[in-house]
């Protein structure tokens, strides 16, 4: 990722300003961009070659990498953690880009790797269901089971005395 690469990142971007107010954007940025390789060069002054996430935040959108924050055990979520960016490297975490396993040497590339490199992203999983509905559905499925073996044995029943 570079800043070449902002068109890209704003288009594929959620709607929306990933933050309510200055507050929380301020809090966040500190908490994870100022430690980030990405965003060096503008701690340093160069503010053309700062991370592109940062300017597609301030431009309204959500970028896709951010992924939302864990919750603490209360369900709050901090401003810190609000969410988490999957291109976040620390500055002194070697180079800024992953580096591709090189090819064993000698062997020859079956496909090429370029069409299965990129950002991958998970969905969440759909939300369980609560215990009482569960047991409520089925206890519905029971009576309905059952009402249908009282109607069954009513028939036959009648049935036998003719
Ligand atoms: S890559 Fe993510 S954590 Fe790093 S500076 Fe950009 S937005 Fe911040």
């Amino acid at each position: 990722m570079t800043p070449d690469d902002y068109s890209r990142l704003y288009d594929e971007a959620r709607e929306g300003s990933p933050f309510s107010n200055g507050t929380e954007g301020d809090g966040w940025l500190s908490a994870n961009c100022s430690t980030c390789i990405h965003d060096k060069p503008a701690r340093n002054g160069d503010d053309a070659n700062g991370c592109p996430l940062i300017l597609v935040a301030l431009m309204g959108r959500t970028p896709i990498q951010w992924m939302e924050g864990p919750l603490s055990p209360e369900g709050y979520i901090s401003i810190a953690n609000q969410y988490r960016c999957i291109e976040y490297r620390h500055e002194d975490d070697g180079p800024s880009d992953p580096q591709p396993i090189p090819d064993p040497p000698g062997q020859l590339t079956l496909a090429p790797r370029s069409d299965y490199e990129g950002v991958r992203m998970l969905s969440p999983l759909p939300e369980p269901v609560p215990v009482d509905e569960q047991v409520r559905a089925s206890a519905v499925l029971t009576h309905v089971v059952l009402a249908a073996r009282v109607a069954q044995l009513e028939a036959a029943v009648k049935a036998a005395r003719r």
